[in-house]
């Protein structure tokens, strides 16, 4: 009997998209080896321990559990073996500096009742948003969110049906079209930035995040995110393969044309079949493959195009509970469209803010000590290449007006309180995680850069590498990377076992 050996993939980087594509190539039959530069998987979905406080560095909203379960069901497993997720509700409170309070929940009656409170004729245009939400959800997500486009033609032959569901217009002028109450059109566009994209300029397909939430609900992990994190971490372990942290690679080598290997942080050279960068992808381009010509050259087609803003996330913990704030909290500020404009364009900070304002004690109370609660604010700012701004001197001032702003608006005698807080900054971002322009969603998501205009899933030029996360289709957010996972993993079976996805 002959015995053809496993192909050798390196999977640079351990966000959410890495692991998901290590999982899936080890289940199905490479030998994979998982590379971080940190100590710890996660990526964005990094978690910080501090006095007995377990603050999640990043994403908290956890939609579509479905793309969760099927990376355990390529083995047979289970998720719940690995990770309890938790229902989270209300979805989100949206509250604004008038007073008003809208609890964005998946009960359609208690959603009428509220939407007619502001304006009755609403009531009708949000469910004809909800359908076309829907319509969205079915062309953008099931249909083309799991696909590579590596040619232009596969985005030619969707052209029709994007354009009859208008995915040219932005999703504010879209929802514009459903409902008139000024409040209830920022509740159903402000999604967009949870992936980067501005409701005033991505493409009004992003509009299909309502329905991907109002579909599979809104979800924690218990223990944090980052519980999740450990439990793909530990299936990708169980399943064979081999994770190494602490090991940023310094080079994606090339030799004939094709990826040969990586060197790892010791300077050492490891031979692989092929690679996937779930690493930033300028950083890949640019950095990594810095001695090969064709990382030169599309590191400077990247510059050229347009990076998400990046975010400042304070963290802070409490030593008292706050039973009065839902687990998602969306603190409005005075302007919505003014602010954003600034936030994507502006080379400063806005005086004013919004907040996303996340309490997961309100979830699951074990993530500060008894009598305590755990917090982290998180207020949308422009990357380091529209604003340049000096974070060191910057970042404590901003957590300043940050905590004076909840103090008054939210959290009552916050700073008595205070027990711990830590702050991530644009900075941050980018020496931390190598993202570009310290940008916390890679390449905004417009229509100019979606799809077979954003990173391919395989390089046009090297055969054998690839690419998985943010950057690529279909793009951030955590079912997003998840997909393209699903996307390049289909690409890599075939290509190197002419397998299936
Ligand atoms: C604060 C915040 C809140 C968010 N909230 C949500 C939310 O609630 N819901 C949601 O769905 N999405 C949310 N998002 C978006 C979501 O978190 C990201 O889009 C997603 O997690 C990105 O995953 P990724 O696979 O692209 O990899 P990343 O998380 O970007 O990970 C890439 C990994 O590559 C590693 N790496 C980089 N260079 C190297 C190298 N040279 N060698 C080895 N390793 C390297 C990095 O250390 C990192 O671990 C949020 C993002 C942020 C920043």
């Amino acid at each position: 009997m002959t015995e053809t050996s496993a192909k050798k993939i390196a999977v640079v980087g351990a966000g959410f998209g890495g692991l998901a594509l290590a999982i899936r190539l080890q289940s199905g039959g490479c030998d994979v080896t998982l590379i971080e530069g940190r100590d710890k998987p996660g990526g964005r979905a990094y978690v910080y321990r501090d006095q007995g406080f377990t603050f999640d560095a990043g994403p908290t909203v956890i939609t579509d559990p479905d793309c969760i379960e099927e990376l355990f069901a390529l083995s047979g497993r289970k998720s719940s073996d690995y990770v309890t997720l938790l229902p989270v509700a209300p979805f989100y409170r949206l509250c604004w500096e008038d007073g008003d309070v809208f609890d964005y929940v998946n009960d359609q009656a208690e959603l009428d009742a509220q939407i007619a409170r502001k304006n009755p004729a609403d009531v009708a245009g949000y469910k004809r948003f909800l359908k076309y939400s829907e319509e969205l959800y079915q062309e953008g997500y099931i249909k083309l969110g799991h696909v590579p486009f590596q040619q232009v033609g596969s985005m030619l032959a969707s052209a029709p049906q994007l354009i009859k569901l208008e995915a040219y217009r932005s999703v504010y002028d879209k929802v514009c079209g459903f409902v008139k109450d000024d409040h209830l059109r920022q509740a159903l566009s402000f999604h967009t930035l949870l992936v980067g994209g501005s409701p005033f300029a991505a493409s009004s397909i992003y509009a299909l995040i309502h329905a991907l939430e109002r579909r599979g609900g809104v979800w924690f992990a218990k223990g944090g995110t980052n519980a999740l994190v450990s439990g793909l971490a530990r299936l990708f372990q169980d399943l064979g393969g081999t994770l190494r942290l602490s090991d940023p690679v310094q080079e994606i080598r090339t030799e004939r044309g094709r990826a040969s290997g990586v060197v790892h942080a010791d300077g050492s050279f490891e031979a692989f079949d092929a690679v996937a960068s779930n690493a930033d992808v300028m950083h890949t381009y640019a950095s990594l493959l810095k001695n090969d010509p064709r990382g030169r050259s599309v590191g400077k087609a990247l510059k050229r195009k347009r990076f998400s803003p990046s975010l400042f996330v304070l963290h802070f913990g409490l030593n008292q509970p706050q039973p009065h704030l839902r687990h998602h909290t969306i603190c409005f500020g005075p302007r919505y469209r003014g602010l954003i404009d600034e936030i994507y364009g502006k080379n400063a900070l806005a005086d004013d803010f919004s907040l996303y304002l996340h309490s997961p004690c309100a979830t699951d109370p074990d993530l500060a000590p008894p009598g305590c609660s755990a917090h982290y604010a998180l207020s949308p700012v422009p990357h380091l290449g529209t604003a340049d701004i000096d974070w060191a001197v910057e970042g404590p001032r901003y957590r300043d007006r940050i905590l004076d702003y909840l103090e008054a608006h939210y959290i009552p005698h916050l700073r008595d309180n205070l027990v711990t807080t830590r702050i991530f900054t644009p900075k941050d971002f980018e020496t931390e995680l190598n993202a570009w322009q310290g940008s916390a969603f890679s390449l905004e998501p417009v229509l100019t850069q979606s799809a077979w205009f954003r990173t391919h899933n395989r390089d046009d030029v090297i055969p054998n590498l690839y690419f998985v996360g943010a950057g690529t289709h279909p793009g951030a957010g955590v079912p997003g990377v998840i997909g393209s996972a699903k996307a390049t993993s289909g690409l890599m079976l075939s290509d190197l076992l002419g397998g299936a996805a």
